[in-house]
């Protein structure tokens, strides 16, 4: 759409210079209640590209929340050239029970996109969030974390095969950028492939408002403002040292046990060096893990008790000289 007319969803219309708070209905409840998800349309007095920003479509993952809210409530919008669509809560249901999935047969929210108004209670409500909020954006971000009992640096996955979406992830000014379509479902991976680029945002646990990471997605925001002009007087900032991954893995337990980690998220870890340490109750037998390449560690444990076959942690490549940066701004610290 264009942004000098007016933002329309079905059964509504936001007109520029329009800020509108709505709790759209998405579903109903066992009691015949509507489940309603909390949408803010910002529709700026100058025309100018349509962002959507969304996030907990894992209902537990509440880092995003406070990005999306602090860009709807306590950013200064009125020089916004453009609309920004913001979409906090995705998936109520599973926010309201504090779980990952929809807690009608555990269904995965961000598996049920594009939706269908046919078929499950998943797709449904993924239909109606699509359709509505999603399809008539020109760009989106939609926030993620890692899963309870883990916890990510902050990165992001795009389809950097896709010029629109590489600007898009190259604008947001991560380090690390995580070359990958987007599994089928995915919001990210149906919004792209409908014409609508998207990435996702990965940062911290469940379960917390991390501010040190919800700042540096705040400032990842204005720099995507800047490079799509929503907001000229932003600058497209420019991380430090960046890396495009296609090569990661995630290192797994081979015994049960208690883990020592040697490093932290966001940290370099050299090819053969030890990662963590499994260990037994007595601390006698420790089994080293170690690094099958050089790289940076995406995700960590954060309850340290594995079974043999339980990830550790997740290892993205790095080439020689970027892990050296990656090291020296750690020292630096
Ligand atoms: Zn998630």
């Amino acid at each position: 759409m264009t942004a000098d007319a007016a933002f329309t969803y079905d059964g509504g219309k936001v007109a520029p210079g329009e800020r509108q708070n709505l709790r759209y209905r998405v579903s109903e409840t066992y009691l015949g209640d509507p489940v309603r998800i909390p949408v803010t349309v910002i529709n700026g007095e100058r025309p100018g590209p349509t962002l959507y920003l969304s996030a907990a479509a894992h209902g537990d993952e509440l880092n995003g929340i406070a990005v999306v809210r602090s860009v709807a409530y306590d950013w200064d919008l009125t020089d916004l050239a453009g609309t920004v669509v913001c979409l906090p809560v995705l998936n109520v249901p599973g926010f309201l029970t504090q779980q990952r999935y929809l807690p009608i047969y555990d269904r995965d929210l961000n598996r049920s996109f594009p939706g269908d108004p046919t078929s499950t209670s998943a797709k449904r409500m993924a239909h109606s969030i699509f359709r509505n909020f999603v399809e008539p954006c020109d760009l989106g971000i939609d926030f993620h974390t890692s899963t309870r009992g883990r916890t990510n640096t902050l990165h992001v996955r795009a389809d950097v095969d896709r010029p629109a979406v590489s600007r898009l992830a190259h604008a947001f000014g991560a380090s690390v950028v995580v070359d990958g379509e987007g599994s089928d479902g995915t919001l990210r991976g149906e919004a792209t492939r409908a014409g609508v680029p998207t990435i996702t945002v990965e940062m911290g646990e469940a379960h917390r408002f991390e501010r040190s990471l919800i700042d540096e997605a705040l400032a990842g925001v204005r720099s995507v403002f800047a490079e799509y002009g929503l907001d000229e007087r932003g600058r497209v900032r420019w991380p430090g040292w960046r890396t495009v991954v296609t090569e990661k893995t995630w290192i797994r337990a081979d015994a049960g046990g208690i883990v020592d980690m040697h490093y932290d998220r966001g940290e370099a870890v050299r090819e053969g060096e030890r990662v963590c340490t499994v260990t037994d109750p007595f601390k006698a037998d420790g089994t080293p893990i170690r690094a099958p390449f050089t790289g940076v560690l995406l995700g960590v444990l954060e309850n340290p008790v594995v079974y043999p076959g339980n990830p550790i942690c997740h290892l993205a490549e790095l080439d020689d000289s970027t892990a050296r940066i990656v090291e020296r701004r750690a020292a630096d610290r």
